[in-house]
């Protein structure tokens, strides 16, 4: 997959050098470039702002820097390419493990980070002749820039790339997978602090395993996110009255 990062402050990004998302780019799973919007300036103050039309409070991203670093971006690419652009915003669709997946069968994602009050709207209304333009939110607060949420949509889509995540069946049964949270999980050793591991886990027994895990599954997401059971129509009716 290729990615592409439009930012005043290219420094931000730097922890997609490490771990799992870094190792992938150093594998070339994943080909990763982070742009300097300030690079696509005209002036000698590499201005990238402006006091808003109509009055109000904080500056807005003006255009024309915009409209030349993804010119840039996208003439790297083949003709005809029409990529993902993702816009971070507050009022875009929350991102979830659907969107997750649905962005990592995408061969390219351009990501542009607006700071200040935002990006000059005229910007995605002229990208969305060159690229699928998609506004993303993290979640219904406000952040100080869009570079936190590349960071989280970068780590949740690149995991799901074939050879990203070394043992791809623990991607399986993760928390959002099927609507479900995760199990419970312990590790050596036995008991910890008066704390016993879970007898059922170290019986052997793989079916009464499989079943207490299942039965966590479905306890555990009526007690954290009763919002979650509605859709997850497939769990036996029985194991759906567990409720708290
Ligand atoms: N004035 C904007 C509003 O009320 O919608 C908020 C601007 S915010 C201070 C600056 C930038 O941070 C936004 O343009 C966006 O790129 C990013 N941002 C803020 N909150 C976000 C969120 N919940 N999800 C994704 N990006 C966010």
């Amino acid at each position: 997959m290729r990615i592409d990062v439009v930012t005043i402050f290219p420094d931000y990004l730097a922890p997609l050098d490490l771990s799992l998302i870094g190792r992938a780019r150093r594998s070339g799973l994943i080909d990763l470039a982070v742009h300097d919007l300030r690079d696509f300036t005209t002036d000698r103050h590499r201005t990238v702002d402006d006091t808003p039309y109509g009055g109000g409070a904080g500056m807005v991203m003006r255009p024309e820097p915009w409209g030349r670093a993804l010119d840039h971006v996208l003439a790297s690419g083949g003709p005809g390419v029409r990529p993902r652009l993702l816009v971070p915003s507050p009022g875009g669709r929350r991102f979830d493990q659907a969107m997750a997946r649905e962005l990592a069968a995408e061969p390219w994602l351009v990501f542009a980070c607006g700071r200040y009050e935002g990006i000059d709207e005229r910007v995605q209304v002229e990208a969305a002749e060159r690229f699928d333009v998609t506004l993303v939110s993290l979640g219904d607060y406000v952040l100080n820039g869009g570079e936190v949420a590349v960071l989280a949509v970068t780590e949740a889509v690149g995991r799901l790339l074939p050879g990203v995540v070394g043992n791809a069946e623990s991607l399986v049964e993760e928390s959002h997978e099927d609507g479900l949270l995760e199990y419970p999980v312990y590790t050596k050793p036995p008991s910890w602090r008066g704390l016993d591991v879970p007898p059922v886990l170290v019986s052997g027994d793989h079916t009464r395993i499989a079943t207490w895990r299942h039965r966590q599954r479905l306890e555990r997401t009526a007690a954290r996110r009763p919002d979650l059971l509605a859709p997850a129509s497939a769990a036996p009716v029985e194991d759906l009255e567990i409720v708290p």
